[in-house]
């Protein structure tokens, strides 16, 4: 049952990396075919199968032999993975069809923040559009909690970046917006939370092991869109276990 939304996830994971690594080059993600960035030999399709093609080359170019990078096969496996949960959690719903394009984005937003320190606005400003879209069409969120979210959790970045001058980009004040657009205000504070104290995690402990200095800035992106994704996914169940035991 889980093998045709994993499958599904491995082939949009596939595109995703042709966007990750065209789109912050502005190069179109459409043509031409993908090719080696070590010696520019075009990939054959045989070549070029989710995971399996990672596997049988040994991560390597079958033409130069140049090393693959681990990212292809990892955003192959996650967007495979965050799919099949997506199912799990939604079943063959239109809202499993909303949670994979929005899950979708947040892996090709991740890698794009991690690679290039950006948040490109072609996917999160269509991203805020069509989540209000998603939510009209669906009703899983109100879209007055949408809109709403848009305007909470856009402007809780706008309030940091103005009292910070600089500390936080206009691009993760673009993507919390989307984050609301997509969960409403309820669960998009809840997936904001969630980033702050995944990013706060893995900052200190880069401070302590002192792999990172004091000033040295980690990139936010991955970190809401972890937030975003687990609440995407489990936001009621979350939300409903801390009602229960902090009750407003
Ligand atoms: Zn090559």
């Amino acid at each position: 049952m889980f093998a045709v939304p994993l499958i599904f996830g491995l082939v949009i994971g596939s595109f995703l990396n042709v966007v990750i690594a065209r789109l912050p080059e502005g190069r179109s993600i459409w043509r031409p075919r993908s090719s080696c960035p070590g010696c520019g030999t075009q990939i054959a399709w045989y070549d070029n199968i989710p995971l399996l093609s990672f596997m049988i080359l040994r991560g390597r170019c079958r033409a130069c032999s140049k090393p693959i990078g681990l990212r292809y096969p990892l955003v192959e496996a996650a967007t495979g993975a965050l799919f099949a949960l997506a199912f799990l959690v939604f079943g063959p719903t239109p809202n499993f069809l909303v949670a994979a394009a929005f899950l979708a984005a947040l892996v090709a937003i991740t890698g794009i923040d991690l690679a290039h320190q950006i948040i490109p606005d072609v996917i999160t400003l269509p991203g805020i559009l069509a989540g209000v879209v998603a939510n009209l069409a669906t009703s899983r969120v109100s879209w007055l909690e949408s809109v709403v979210g848009i305007v909470v959790c856009g402007g809780i970045f706008l309030v940091i970046i103005l009292a910070s001058r600089g500390g936080m980009g206009g691009g993760d004040m673009k993507f919390g917006a989307m984050l609301g657009a997509f969960l409403g205000w309820k669960l998009g504070l809840l997936a904001l939370m969630l980033g702050v104290l995944a990013g706060g995690a893995v900052a200190l402990g880069l401070l302590i092991l002192g792999r990172k200095g004091r000033k040295e800035a980690i990139p936010f992106g991955p970190f809401l869109a972890l937030g975003g994704a687990t609440t995407m996914l489990w936001g009621e169940m979350i939300l409903s276990w801390y009602l229960e035991r902090f009750p407003l």
